[in-house]
């Protein structure tokens, strides 16, 4: 099986799909391993680097007509689903339900396309290819380091000869994998940290980083199937509002990371709250996206600042922010992922088994998951 390593081309990707050090169960495994010229740059990994764990520096022609299968982060664009042959697998986040007219067009091309996206993440043999988790964990750190650095105050206690800094309050809502990152990160940047989520199974999870949990009166348990919450009713959206309204007014920094999957993200945050916060306070919208987001005036990927001085950003893509540690966990789950698709040394495609059923969109000049093919026939 020749594996290549793609440089990604979306704008700001610094992140590689494969990085030097995960390469070594691959080849060990009998794989080859080929890397587009300068993949690694953005993530500080020179060619050398993968030319001394036994890869190959090739250009990207020689890349996608030798390949069985590419290896990438972010989906390919048109020039590069072009390129992709009939035979050929592409791993990588390649989002199909956002973008299920690239799904048919890499079908229709005989391209065999697995989006990591789709790891069932609840099978205990799939959570070491568990990209969402590794991803987002990077992006709930990331998020209080932004946050820390557009704030113009401490966030520990600090006491010292030109007198005292008071302590930051950190407020996270949504306590899933990055939420729980960002508790994690605040408090040991000193902050004060509290927490909030419908899922009540994650006080404990919230207490246990030495967060203080936000109980709501008016919304009662909302979690959902898989270990995911559902979506709130619009009488529960409208009392969560306003019960978070009077938590909002005295934080000096408020995380939001809260998704509800295949729904746009809760708004969490209104212009109202906002306008009760003081100058200086930060804002950081992990979930805004073209969708819309958990805070009523961020716009994806651009800094406000409201007439009365509070800071919203929402970075859309706080992984590539840190290219070297994220890509270093997207490889190893990748890799992990590359050897359960390996068998005598060749991609095997079986999708009677679980983990591949989840993740192979196309294959065999079809849409084979459900929920694309849904979405593709739809549209015909
Ligand atoms: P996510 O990105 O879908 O959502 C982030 C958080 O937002 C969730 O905790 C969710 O409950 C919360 N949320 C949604 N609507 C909200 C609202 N209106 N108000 C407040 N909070 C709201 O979640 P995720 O980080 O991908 O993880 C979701 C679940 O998956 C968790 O239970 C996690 O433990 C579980 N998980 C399990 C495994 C595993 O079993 N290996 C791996 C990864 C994640």
């Amino acid at each position: 099986m020749k594996i290549g390593v793609v440089k990604e081309r979306a704008p700001n990707e610094r992140r590689v799909a494969l990085v030097p050090d995960a390469l070594k169960p691959l080849l060990g495994a009998g794989a080859e391993v080929l890397v587009e010229r300068g993949a690694g740059d953005g993530a500080a990994l020179p060619d050398s680097l993968y030319e001394a764990t036994g890869a190959r520096i090739v250009d990207h022609a020689t890349l996608y007509r030798e390949a069985d299968v590419i290896a990438r982060v972010q989906k390919p664009d048109a020039d590069d689903a072009k390129a992709l042959r009939q035979g050929q697998a592409v791993v990588g986040l390649l989002q199909p339900l956002l973008d299920p007219g690239l799904m048919k067009t890499l079908a229709d091309a005989g391209v065999t396309a697995i989006s990591l996206d789709a790891i069932p993440r609840t099978l205990s043999r799939a959570q070491s290819m568990d990209v969402l988790s590794s991803q987002a964990n990077v992006g709930g750190y990331r998020a209080v380091l932004i946050a820390a650095e557009a704030y113009g105050r401490y966030f520990p206690l600090l006491t010292t000869a030109a007198g005292t800094a008071r302590p930051a309050n950190v407020l996270i809502l949504g306590v899933g994998v990055a939420g729980l990152q960002a508790i994690a990160t605040a408090r040991r940047l000193g902050a004060i940290v509290k927490a909030y989520d419908v899922r009540s199974e994650t006080k404990e999870q919230a207490e246990s980083l030495g967060a203080q949990f936000i109980v709501l009166k008016s919304v009662a348990d909302a979690t959902g199937a898989g270990g995911y919450a559902r979506e709130l009713t619009a009488e529960e959206r409208t009392a969560q509002q306003q019960e978070l309204n009077g938590h909002i007014g005295g934080m000096d920094v408020i995380i939001t990371t809260a998704q509800v999957p295949g729904r746009r993200p809760p708004l969490l945050v209104t212009a109202d709250a906002v306008k009760a916060m003081k100058p200086g306070s930060v804002i950081v919208d992990m979930a805004a996206s073209a969708l819309g987001g958990n805070v009523e005036l961020s716009r994806p990927d651009e800094k406000v600042v409201t007439d009365n001085g509070v800071t919203i950003l929402a970075p859309t893509n706080l992984p590539a922010t840190m290219p070297a540690g994220a890509s270093q966990f997207y490889a190893r789950n990748l890799a992990a992922f590359l050897l359960h698709l390996m068998k005598d040394g060749k991609v095997n495609i079986d999708l009677s088994d679980e983990i591949s059923a989840a993740t192979v969109i196309t294959h065999d000049g079809a849409v084979v998951q459900e929920a694309t093919k849904k979405l593709v026939e739809g549209a015909q």
